[in-house]
């Protein structure tokens, strides 16, 4: 008795197709797992860009508060370089 790599159905020894679900039997079970693992780094990876997004949105905000403190010390100090020229 064999088992379906794919759904897990019982499957009889000479069977090449499964009855269940039809995945290909007997052959190297190998390139299967290889196939179901490429959607799930695709979305990892879509996890990891939204993820991104999100760090770069932030760091953005923070860019932003950090571009107003520079360009504040930077008047300040041409306001004071201007005072003692
Ligand atoms: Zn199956």
């Amino acid at each position: 008795m064999k088992y379906c790599p794919n759904c897990g159905a019982q499957l009889p020894d000479n069977a090449n197709f499964c009855g269940s679900c039809g995945a290909r039997i007997g052959a190297t079970p190998q390139p299967q797992p290889q196939p179901a693992e490429q959607p799930k780094q695709k979305m990892f990876s879509m996890d990891n860009y939204r993820a991104n997004r999100e760090a770069q949105k932030q760091r953005m905000k923070k860019m932003k508060w950090w571009h107003w403190a520079i360009i504040a010390i930077g008047v300040t100090m041409l306001t004071m370089m201007k005072l003692g020229a």
